[in-house]
């Protein structure tokens, strides 16, 4: 393709962007498609010959587009938002015109510096304090891992004359998260080396966070058995349900055992640019890493994870190589992010996250935030006015977790029975998506506003909605 032909095709391709992010709210959030069904329009083989770009492009606006789950559409409240907001999508298209491979400073200087200099910028906004250092990972579950393996590093190299997890004689390392943690903290326990048998998880409380007291009690039958606790992994806004575990007693619990605090705030970390919201960062002086998604709420698309930590010199250890054909002059003075994470190559992810937080500014940022709080505010509102209805959690940010509970119908199985069927009912219509989980053993309904185009009238539709599904 010559430059000219990219022209012409990159200005027609920008066109369709625009118009797809103006309406995409009239399309079907999720495709009516089932298995098979895009894959059975596709070639088996790869071309023998090249094609034109128009015949590419035509079958990706009428095979693919169709088939596709509309992240970015204004009715959706599934899961945690994964937003793409314009300036950082024109980011990722600079990014992907300079190719650039940042491993370490030297293949992309630029990059390196502009990494550290919006994590600094990021990490100021959140209010954490200048003892963390910022680097980007792909995703949170990555900088978990990350965690992870830099506190067995750490608690392998204080373990009395041991020099190896393999070692005869070596204490067994032990991890602890609550009951709600996320999935990728026994993923990273498995991946890190620990085994999964070393997870212990905690009990929570009414409001789904973690009780110290039940893990104080864990670390001290560890302890008392000869067993080393290694990490502690605190949720601020747990998946299901947007539960707070309290930071301060549980720091103060890492503290006196020794174990690393890592803290997975990968959607409710974004509320930390809100001074009402800082609350749950109480006890950060006591974290050694942090972990909060930008490509979640904070309107950098996916994928970008910011990943916080204290000690660097741990992070090194676990993670630096020096083979011969990747040193260069500029090692000892510089950051190469490469020793920073499991990967080797890079891609240039600061730039949309530099992106939007000039676009937007903290103002802008903190306005959308508090706009998207507010209406789940009043959504839960509307929810528990009515007497057939109930909210089962706390919601103190984007997310409420509710139920229909009609009168007469206490079963438990046929309230689940009859929450999935109601659920299934409201997305049926395709104007919005709402996703489930079990609180408590219930299945429940969640409604999570975040999305950067969703106002008022989307979470009235949705209302609107599940009261008629509720009415059948
Ligand atoms: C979304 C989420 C994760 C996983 O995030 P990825 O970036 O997709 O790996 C981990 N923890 C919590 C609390 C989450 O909400």
């Amino acid at each position: 393709m010559s430059p000219d032909e990219f022209r012409r095709h990159a200005h027609a391709m920008v066109d369709w962007m625009a118009d797809y992010l103006a309406d995409v709210g009239t399309r079907r959030v999720v495709p009516d498609v089932r298995p098979g069904d895009v894959r059975r329009r596709l070639p088996g083989a790869a071309p023998e010959a090249g094609e034109p770009f128009e015949r590419l492009f035509a079958d990706f606006r009428d095979v693919i587009v169709p088939g596709m789950t509309h992240w970015n559409h204004p009715g959706w409240f599934a899961y945690f938002p994964a937003n793409a907001s314009p300036p950082s999508i024109l980011a990722e298209m600079l990014v992907s015109t300079l190719g650039a491979q940042c491993m370490s400073w030297q293949t992309s200087p630029a990059a390196t510096e502009l990494e550290q200099v919006a994590m600094q910028w990021l990490r100021d906004l959140l209010g954490l304090d200048a003892g963390f250092t910022g680097v980007i990972q792909d995703t949170s579950s990555t900088a978990t891992l990350v965690a992870l393996l830099t506190a067995r590093e750490r608690a392998t190299a204080h373990a009395a004359g041991a020099v190896g997890l393999r070692d005869a004689g070596a204490p067994a390392l032990t991890v602890y998260a609550s009951t709600e943690a996320h999935s990728s903290v026994p993923k990273g326990v498995k991946l890190a080396g620990y085994g999964l048998e070393q997870l212990r998880l905690i009990g929570v409380d009414d409001a789904y966070a973690m009780r110290p007291d039940l893990l104080e009690r864990a670390l001290a039958d560890d302890a008392a058995a000869g067993r080393r606790p290694a990490c502690v992994v605190a949720t601020l806004g747990t998946t299901s349900s947007t539960a707070v575990d309290p930071l301060r007693p549980i720091g103060d619990l890492c503290r006196r055992y020794g174990a690393w605090l890592h803290v997975d705030a990968s959607y409710a970390g974004a509320a930390g640019l809100l001074p009402e919201c800082r609350w749950m960062f109480d006890g950060m002086e006591l974290a050694d890493s942090f972990v909060m998604n930008p490509h979640k709420w904070l309107l950098v698309n996916f994928d970008c994870s910011a990943y916080f930590v204290r000690d660097v010199d741990a992070t090194l250890r676990t993670f630096q190589t020096s083979p011969e054909y990747l040193r260069t002059a500029y090692d000892p003075e510089v950051a190469n992010f490469r020793d920073w994470g499991v990967q080797l190559g890079r891609r240039f992810r600061a730039l949309k996250l530099w992106f939007v937080l000039r676009s937007y500014g903290a103002e802008g940022l903190r306005t959308m935030l508090r706009a998207h709080i507010a209406l789940a505010a009043e959504f839960r509102r509307r929810v528990e006015a009515e007497p057939d209805f109930e909210v089962v959690a706390p919601s103190p940010l984007g997310l409420v977790c509710f139920r229909h509970r009609p009168a007469g119908m206490d079963h438990p199985a046929a309230l689940d029975e009859h929450n999935r069927a109601l659920l299934a009912e409201v997305n049926r219509d395709g104007s919005v998506h709402l996703t489930h989980t079990s609180l408590g053993g219930h299945y429940v309904l969640r409604l999570a506003v975040g999305q950067w185009q969703t106002g008022r009238e989307d979470v009235e539709r949705a209302w609107s909605l599940i009261r008629r599904a509720s009415a059948y």
